[in-house]
């Protein structure tokens, strides 16, 4: 237990600092105002019983209380103690409200703390190591692991609190009755290891339960996203199943928790109370002292009994929802291991070109990009052709920085893609992706993605002329403010590619890179999108990656990419002409 306590502790001392003592601190004024308050009990019965002068005969060494009380000039008498019980406890409530207030306070504080940590981690994470596999886990770490991991630091402080409490309480009966306050703490101890079995049980119940829920979320995830494929070939059944099967493995280690908890509950007490039958029997019977002696000492240790019991039970209850502490620090550990490192030279626009030089890039064994060179000059449209897998979509990552080079380089404007702040970078290019991205929100927030600069209506229609996007949207029922479904569902798979285009042309960046962006459109848009990107060629850098050579017929040069890193560079026409494989490919197409 204090293994994990200590290792804990870093954790949200981590995120908490020093408010994290003060926290303590409070706990521990609680506690010796309550005791303090207490301990004016003795001299209160025994002034009660007319016993003024020999006040504080049973209180041990707690008569520095009472030798204090005397040092600043009052007298021991009934009011005065009553006087200063009162104002004992008075500071208890007062340090009490401070405890519990402030433990709320952190406890928000902590819960946005890891959400924001994680919220930049995610955001600053490497493409290379960001996979769809990992999405229920995020999902679950971001939301519902936090309010667990947030039980568990209200557990946690609970139990440090309660500790604090234990131990005043502990020491205060030890003043008080040295003896018996030794006899009931070992009899205490004893009976704690009864508990090992259980807080081991919890524990591993608790790291289950944080395993499922980041598989269900997955699961959730991949049946929203493939929902229409799943329902119409009824595998959704399959799904259903694998989810219900997830959610009653998690019922059944929540339940086993629950008996796990129940059972500490109610165990504690009747041992703790047999702790101190026994000890008190002990006392009298053995050692022969009267019950005066020890009343003191048993109201600590009562108070400290009770302190223990919770403190076993905010442990257990901290157990419970322990493996999200686990589940979350593991995230960020990783998530921190893969950040983006960025160079730190800003980017405010392409003033020449992009220079790519004997570029090569393999995932492992399989070779894909492989002594690639060629120059994008500013304003020219590149075309980036070749069968599937060839390694359109590889090098284009290469030119959004969100693959590294292995070997050669990518100079923009003459310096290194790494030396560059990739974010600023990025902010120049436009990306219109093979499935179209298309967020659930209005048409208006899908064009101008959020800007909170000033914008007019009419320069959001303006981008969705050029998309050709404009007639459909003045056919919605609100227009700009229609709100479409998840990923664009309410719209056709044509509308949502001229929606992305419209969103990049709104954006006004240097360089737009069109992956396969009219492979989901009728000839008739097609050909529209296309007029519309012939326009913007000499006026914007494209790179257009496509399958249908057509689109690419009248770019200022093509790039043929062929499997295994090979390539031809040249005009549609000079391609045409001189190679075996690219007239192959045309003759195809044209099939
Ligand atoms: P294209 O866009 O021309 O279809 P890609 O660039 O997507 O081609 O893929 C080129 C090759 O690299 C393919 O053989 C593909 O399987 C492989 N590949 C792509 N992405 C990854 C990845 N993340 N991990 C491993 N291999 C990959």
């Amino acid at each position: 237990m204090k293994q994990s306590l200590f290792k804990y502790f870093s954790l949200f001392y981590g995120y908490l600092g020093n408010s994290v003592l003060l926290a303590l601190l409070s706990s521990l004024l609680v506690a010796l105002m309550d005791g303090f308050g207490l301990a004016m009990f003795l001299p209160l019965l025994q002034a009660a019983g007319g016993e003024a002068t020999t006040a504080g005969a049973g209180s041990g060494d707690l008569r520095f209380l009472l030798d204090g009380l005397e040092t600043i000039g009052l007298t021991v008498t009934l009011t005065t103690v009553l006087s200063v019980m009162l104002l004992f406890f008075v500071l208890k409530g007062i340090a009490r409200f401070a405890m519990d207030f402030y433990r709320v306070v952190l406890q928000q504080r902590f819960a946005n703390a890891i959400r924001v940590r994680n919220l930049n981690l995610l955001v600053g994470a490497e493409f290379k190591h960001f996979s769809g596999a990992h999405s229920g886990r995020i999902q679950n770490t971001m939301s519902s692991e936090v309010g667990r991991l947030n039980q568990a630091y209200v557990n946690y402080f609970m139990l440090l609190q309660y500790l604090i409490m234990t131990v005043v309480y502990v020491v205060l009966a030890y003043l008080a009755n040295p003896k018996f306050a030794a006899i009931v703490v070992v009899g205490g101890l004893f009976s704690n290891v009864a508990f090992v079995w259980i807080n081991a049980a919890t524990k591993s119940a608790s790291t289950k339960i944080s395993q499922g829920m980041n598989q269900y979320q997955g699961y959730l995830i991949e049946s929203v996203a493939s929902f229409k494929f799943l329902k119409a070939t009824n595998l959704i059944a399959r799904y259903r199943d694998k989810i219900e099967h997830n959610i009653l493995a998690t019922e059944r280690q929540q339940r086993q928790i629950g008996v796990l908890n129940a059972l500490t509950t109610s165990v504690r007490e009747p041992l703790v109370v047999l702790v101190v039958v026994a000890a008190i029997l002990v006392q009298t019977i053995v050692f022969d002292q009267g019950l005066g002696l020890i009343i003191v000492s048993l109201l600590f240790l009562y108070r400290a009994l009770t302190s223990v019991i919770a403190v076993q039970n905010c442990y257990n209850s901290f157990l419970g929802v322990s493996g999200s502490i686990d589940n979350v620090t593991s995230f960020t550990q990783e998530m921190g291991q893969v950040q983006e490192v960025m160079g730190g030279i800003p980017f405010s626009g392409l003033q020449r070109g992009i220079e790519i030089n004997d570029l090569h890039y393999a995932y492992d064994a399989n070779q894909v990009i492989q002594d690639l060179s060629f120059r994008i000059d500013k304003y020219q449209t590149i075309g980036v052709v070749g069968e599937s897998g060839s390694g359109k979509t590889t090098l284009v990552n290469l030119l959004c920085g969100l693959l590294s080079p292995q070997d050669g380089t990518i100079l923009v404007d003459g310096t290194g893609i790494n030396q560059l702040d990739k974010a600023t970078y990025r902010d120049c290019i436009g990306y219109v992706t093979q499935e179209p991205q298309v967020f659930s929100d209005s048409i208006r927030n899908n064009v101008t993605c959020w800007s909170s600069a000033q914008h007019s209506d009419e320069s959001i229609w303006e981008a969705l002329r050029m998309a050709h996007a404009e007639r459909f949207v003045r056919d919605l029922p609100r227009g700009l403010d229609t709100v479409v479904g998840i990923n664009g569902i309410t719209l056709s798979g044509g509308q949502r590619q001229r929606l992305s285009i419209a969103r990049e042309l709104f954006r006004k960046v240097d360089l737009l890179i069109l992956d396969e962006a009219t492979s989901a459109l009728d000839s008739r848009s097609e050909h529209l999108i296309q007029e519309n990107i012939d326009t913007l060629a000499g006026s914007l850098t494209m790179v257009v990656i496509a399958h249908r050579l057509s689109t690419v017929r009248r770019a200022d040069k093509l790039i043929f990419l062929k499997p295994g890193g090979g390539y031809e560079i040249g005009s549609y026409t000079s391609l045409h002409q001189r190679s075996y494989s690219f007239r192959n490919m045309v003759d195809l197409q044209t099939l």
